[in-house]
């Protein structure tokens, strides 16, 4: 497997001689319909790289790396779980995939799995957030130099977490949103891992494929997901055409995609009518993690969008902190405020009747909220007691 293509204009290259194409699109890896198949039924047996647990390299056949030994054998292989908790009566049945379960809390870990299979020697990415996390971890358990490029704004709480795994950290100064193409450079002697690169999307197209084994032989209705770079929604439509395409699925769920309503270029092309996503000017959020104001595979999830009749919705901020909260308190999924984007999504398309009470929905929740300090709420109050008053208190609660 070491062709990549272009979704735009079908233009080939092989791996490792252009890290865009000329046409301007980013690339991924071209899969041949006979590597597509539904993996036996044992995934089980302690000759796998990883054992008693499910994951990614599951659906090896179809990436473009082998299992290495060691942490990038436990990313993917995530629950997918009916959470009829947060379904409305008029709303479609809600599976949330979470991929906070992944080694270090988020999906980032499948895409960086699968560069980490297929390249030898240091490693790097530009992101202070959950790629970053991921990039260091993986890079330490291969005994590999990492190169972590950050913000120059990055608090140090964050900094501190990515620190813990030793990599070379480097808060830049300058446009930061311009250095992910200074780094697709081959001559750094550094593979830079970044959003959307081919491996990182081919890692990251494993959730799909996990989603849809889940149902098959059917086909859940929708898959909706936050998107910030656009790797993420470009990995889940290049499943959904390779299962098509093998004949193991026959028709596409539809695509919708979440923003947050402060930085959602996105979104905002989707409305135009546009097939083109232009950069906006962003305002702060909460929702840090989907904050690309100008999304390197933004055209190729709007194309994603638009082959399946999805759409892309724009969250208000409110929303999107009041969702946050809700899916702790009435699901017991603590998440960052950029995956509740996904489920106030289906929130809205509900009200719309855009998703039916018939349908099924696969929600991505993308990473863990244990990571991040949670907003403060009315009802983080905590009462002071004495300790000879807590068995009343506590009878008083159950009365
Ligand atoms: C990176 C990230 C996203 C966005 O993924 P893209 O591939 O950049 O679109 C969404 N949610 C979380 C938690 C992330 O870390
Ligand atoms: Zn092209």
């Amino acid at each position: 497997m070491d062709r990549l293509v272009c979704y735009n204009c079908g233009a080939s290259y092989s791996f490792g001689t252009a890290a865009r194409c000329t046409c301007g699109e980013p690339l991924w890896f071209e899969t041949d319909d006979e590597a597509v198949s539904w993996p036996g039924a044992d995934p089980g047996s302690t000759d796998a790289v990883s054992y008693g647990h499910d994951s990614l390299w599951r659906y090896e056949s179809v990436l473009p790396a082998v299992a290495p030994v060691g942490l990038a054998a436990a990313a993917g292989g995530t629950p997918l779980l009916r959470t009829p908790s947060i379904e409305t009566a008029d709303g479609p049945r809600v599976h949330l995939k979470l991929e906070g379960t992944n080694p270090t809390g988020s999906f980032k870990d499948r895409g960086t799995a699968v560069g980490i299979g297929r390249v030898d020697g240091p490693v790097g990415t530009v992101s202070h957030g959950n790629m970053a996390l991921s990039v260091a971890a993986h890079a330490a358990a291969t005994d590999r130099e990492a190169v972590i490029l950050v913000a120059e704004d990055t608090p140090d709480s964050r900094l501190a977490m990515i620190a813990q795994h030793d990599p070379h950290l480097f808060r830049v100064r300058g446009d930061y949103g311009r250095l992910y193409y200074d780094t697709l450079d081959g001559d750094l002697g550094v593979t830079f891992l970044n959003s959307d690169s081919p491996l990182r999307v081919a890692g990251q197209k494993t959730v799909a494929y996990e989603i849809c084994e889940a149902f098959r032989p059917e086909v859940p209705d929708a898959i909706v997901l936050p998107v910030s770079s656009g790797g993420q929604a470009s990995g889940v439509w290049k499943a959904l055409r390779e299962l098509r395409s093998a004949g193991l699925i026959a028709d596409l769920p539809r695509i919708y995609l979440a923003q947050a309503a402060r930085c959602d270029p996105i979104a905002q092309a989707y409305r135009r009518g546009a097939s083109r996503v232009d950069p906006v000017t962003d305002e702060p959020t909460a929702a840090v993690s989907i904050n690309n104001a100008d999304p390197p595979s933004g055209n190729r999830a709007l194309a994603a969008v638009h082959d399946t009749n999805g759409a892309v919705l724009s969250i208000a901020e409110e929303t999107l902190l009041a969702e946050t909260k809700r899916l702790a308190a009435e699901a017991g999924i603590a998440v960052e405020p950029s995956c509740a984007v996904a489920t106030a999504a289906v929130q809205e398309l509900s009200e719309s009747t855009e998703l039916g009470s018939d349908e099924d929905v696969a929600v991505i929740v993308t990473g863990s909220g244990y990571k991040y300090e949670s907003p403060e709420t009315e009802s983080t109050a905590v009462r002071e007691i004495d300790r000879g008053d807590v068995p009343a208190a506590v009878r008083d609660l159950a009365s």
